[in-house]
């Protein structure tokens, strides 16, 4: 079987489907792997590390035979165009926001298959979770930003200068992310409190040496698979106002918030970013162009505000660690792909729950429950 790794073709994505490290294993269990020219340079793995590892370094063209494509992004229109029927691709689509993609993609009459549909439930998905791997990046570096931005101390730091005292950090949505944005900050000294809508979230914040902060306003809002539900307005309203307190006594907030298929909740409103003090800093790992966790956050963007709060928006954190993410995710990669490969070839059984959880598309139609379900709400 042709297995090819496409260059990543995204706004600043660096990071690239499999690593050299992984090719060597595609190509020890049988599989001829080709490579896009240039793909591994933005994560500085040249051409010359993998067809040391045994790919062939070919074209864009020549990539788009294969039998299985290998991404980390969404396909370009020039990469959707050259897409063969029957073929497989692989990658992180976020098909529950992007339905034109899926539209594309059956159209294609390709075997789509999302790398961010993996089930977090299944012990053996645990592996391929590309959403996991690539959280744990953005949550490390999240708190880095927001140390490197921050004009003072994280530690408490006694000087014969003076004493500096700790920051004060409030880490808002406890999930992957957050966790690992906690961890880093507590590492760097900080004061850390979190926040989220999953009370079941407690415990890992507090083993992480953080105090979990309780809301009274809005009670448990657990949805299904582990995940959050959306709020309710009033919900919203009340979570909102009640959270100014807490913001405005903090001298960072790095927010992580997100609801699966859903625009991030707003979370620090106008009203409490002017009621933070001037030096205060925002990270919004929430930030889209369809408004993020903080209010007038943009992806890619920092902003300061009259008051003199800065607000950074986070864009695609992993690729600022292209290497580390790409890494990871070539094992998340390549386990669901071997997972899938039966006698040689790339096979759907679609009998199997973590394969049904996965494939969006195929034989020129969407098949995924969740996708249908969204497509006929549409209508
Ligand atoms: P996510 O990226 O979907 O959301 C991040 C966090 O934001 C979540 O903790 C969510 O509860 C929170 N949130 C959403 N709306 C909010 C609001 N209005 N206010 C405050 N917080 C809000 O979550 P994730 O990091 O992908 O984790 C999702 C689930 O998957 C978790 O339950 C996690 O434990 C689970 N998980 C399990 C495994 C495993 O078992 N192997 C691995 C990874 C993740």
């Amino acid at each position: 079987m042709q297995v090819a790794v496409v260059k990543e073709t995204g706004t600043a994505e660096r990071r690239i489907a499999p690593v050299p490290e992984a090719v060597d294993k595609l190509r020890s269990a049988g599989h001829e792997v080709l490579v896009e020219r240039g793909a591994g340079d933005g994560a500085f793995f040249p051409d010359d590390a993998y067809s040391e590892a045994g790919a062939s370094i070919v074209s864009a063209d020549r990539v788009a035979e294969a039998d299985v494509i290998l991404m980390v992004g969404r396909p370009d229109a020039a990469q959707l165009g050259r897409l063969r029927a029957g073929q497989a691709i692989l990658g992180l689509f976020a098909p529950l926001t992007e339905p034109e993609l899926v539209s594309q993609l059956a159209a294609a009459n390709v075997t789509a298959v999302s790398m961010d549909l993996i089930p977090r439930t299944l012990s053996r998905a645990q592996p391929m979770d590309a959403l996991t791997s690539q959280s744990n990046i953005s949550g490390y570096k999240a708190a880095l930003i927001a140390a490197t931005t921050f004009g003072r101390f994280f530690p408490l730091l006694i000087t014969a200068a003076g004493t500096a005292r700790p920051a004060k950090v409030l880490v808002l949505g406890t999930g992957v992310a957050g966790l690992q944005a906690i961890g880093t900050a507590r590492r760097l000294g900080a004061v850390v409190s979190a926040y989220d809508v999953r009370p079941e979230t407690r415990t890992e914040v507090e083993s992480l040496g953080a105090t979990f902060i309780e809301l009274t306003s809005v009670g448990e809002a657990s949805g299904t698979g582990g995940y959050a539900r959306a709020l309710t307005d009033a919900e919203r309203a009340a979570q909102q106002a009640e959270l100014a307190d807490h913001i405005t006594r903090h001298d960072v907030v790095i927010t992580t918030a997100q609801v699966p298929g859903r625009r991030p909740p707003m979370l620090v409103t106008d009203a409490a970013l002017k009621a933070m003090a001037p030096g205060s800093v925002l990270v919004d790992m929430g930030a889209s162009p369809l408004g993020g966790n903080v209010e007038g956050s943009a992806p890619g963007e920092t902003i300061v505000t009259d008051n003199g709060v800065t607000i950074v928006g986070a864009d695609n954190l992993p690729s600022t660690m292209a290497a580390a993410a790409s890494a990871m995710y070539a094992r998340n990669i390549s386990s669901l792909l071997t997972y899938m490969i039966r006698d040689g070839e790339f096979t759907v059984d679609l009998d199997d729950e973590l394969v049904a959880a996965v494939v969006i598309c195929r034989d020129g139609a969407v098949i995924h429950p969740a996708l249908i379900k969204t497509a006929e709400a549409a209508d």
